[in-house]
């Protein structure tokens, strides 16, 4: 039959080296993850040939029935899996979520208040490239001296500039969030309050990690990450905000869904309702704990000095090496990391003081507390001597040996 290999050798090539790359290097990117066979089937299936604009029950399109069946499925599983009220599981992005979001709660020009990009927050809260920066009048805030979200800066600001949104959530931003405080900041000031819990999102699940879900109007979250499903996103709301947000993702911002992915969607979250995607997130963060312990005993300083997730930064100064030198020389030693900004980072966006260390993905395959250590190991040797070629060579023997032991998608 035609398998890819026999009808297109050139692009199966690029398929087969990328899965051998997923395979012979240790994957440290903070928002990835592997999926399992059941969720790459179910997006590899006949799904993806069917238009089904609108929604369970309510299509623009015929042939709905089974389509609708994995959604209502999807939907269901979500909204058991974070206690929420109400689910859309169409976003065909983390950006899209928030797009939406954005599209139900404000006009153009309307003030919303995020946490700065610079200091570990998403480009979609308001950054000034970014459509929610360019359309809204983004303000931001940070983290005060502890490297700490600053709760009493932030409930300043949000007094000062009544925005229309206040904004938690982030992509570099290592512990707990009081979302607590944020909800009751934004009842004092009338905001709506909104969630981007699309890093945590896993822990959240297996109940690891402080839950939005009873404190906000509204969370978006991508499924990738620590949730590890298929690429692609989601909404969680109250009741009363479903009919504003569902018509923004459609026919808001978006057309037919993409079904097959949704049925991927519906398929992790019964994994993660599972008991062991508990375990699993528990080692997760298990691992990242045991990381930032080794490398802040080798001398590299963690930022905000701990992690209580799956994620942290290393602040490289010390080393002297930027983010992006440490990325590259991570990258000959078979490490894949990236480099990230720290809080009042001297260096360019490009180039950075810092990396950005996750979890996720090494724990899928199978790494414990030990492996998290000896990997740490091997990333402070190669930021000791990053032009030392012994010393990668050495590093990349020894990821080999441990990436050959834990294969990703069986031996
Ligand atoms: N929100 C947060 C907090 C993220 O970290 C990301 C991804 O990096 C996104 C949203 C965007 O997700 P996507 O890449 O699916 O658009």
């Amino acid at each position: 039959h035609d398998t890819i290999a026999r009808t297109d050798p050139e692009l199966w090539a690029t398929i087969e080296a990328e899965n051998q790359r997923q395979q012979d290097h240790i994957e440290l990117i903070a928002s990835e993850n592997y999926v399992s066979h059941a969720v790459m089937e179910a997006q590899g299936s006949q799904l993806t040939n069917k238009y089904a604009e609108g929604y369970p029950g309510k299509r623009y399109y015929g042939g709905c029935e089974h389509v609708d069946e994995a959604e209502r499925l999807a939907i269901e599983r979500v909204k058991r899996l974070f206690g929420a009220e109400a689910a859309n599981v169409q976003p065909n992005s983390g950006s899209q979520a928030n797009q939406a979001v954005l599209m139900a709660f404000a006009k153009p020009g309307d003030t919303v208040l995020g946490m700065s990009l610079a200091e570990g927050g998403h480009l979609t809260h308001g950054m000034a490239l970014n459509m929610s920066g360019k359309w809204f009048n983004a303000v931001s805030y940070g983290l005060n001296d502890k490297e700490e979200i600053d709760y009493d800066a932030l409930e300043r600001a949000a007094h000062e500039h009544k925005p229309r949104i206040l904004i938690a959530g982030a992509s570099a931003y290592s512990l707990r969030i009081d979302f607590e405080r944020f909800a009751k900041i934004a009842r004092d000031v009338g905001a709506i309050f909104w969630v981007d819990m699309a890093h945590y999102a896993g822990l959240i699940a297996a109940g690891l990690y402080p839950n939005p879900v009873p404190h906000a109007d509204v969370v978006t979250s991508t499924t990738h990450k620590t949730l590890r499903g298929p690429r692609g996103g989601i909404i969680l709301m109250k009741s009363e905000h479903e009919r504003a947000l569902n018509s923004a993702i459609f026919p808001g911002i978006q057309g037919g869904p993409l079904m097959h992915v949704i049925a991927a969607k519906a398929v992790a979250f019964r994994e993660a309702l599972e008991p062991g995607f508990k375990a699993y997130q528990q080692q997760v963060l298990t691992n990242a704990q045991a990381m930032a312990r080794v490398l802040a005993e080798r001398g590299l300083r963690i930022v905000s000095g701990r992690t209580e997730s799956h994620v942290f930064l290393i602040d490289l100064r010390a080393k002297k090496i930027t983010g992006r030198d440490a990325e590259d020389a991570l990258g000959r030693a078979n490490i894949t990391v990236n480099k990230n900004a720290i809080p009042n980072d001297p260096e360019r966006p490009m180039v950075t003081s810092g990396l950005r260390i996750g979890s996720p993905a090494m724990t899928t395959r199978g790494f414990g507390e030990t492996e998290a250590g000896e990997v740490a190991h091997l990333i402070a040797d190669v930021l000791e001597a990053p032009n030392d070629e012994t010393v990668a060579a050495r590093v990349r023997d020894k990821v080999a040996t441990l990436c050959t032991k834990h294969p990703v998608y069986g031996a």
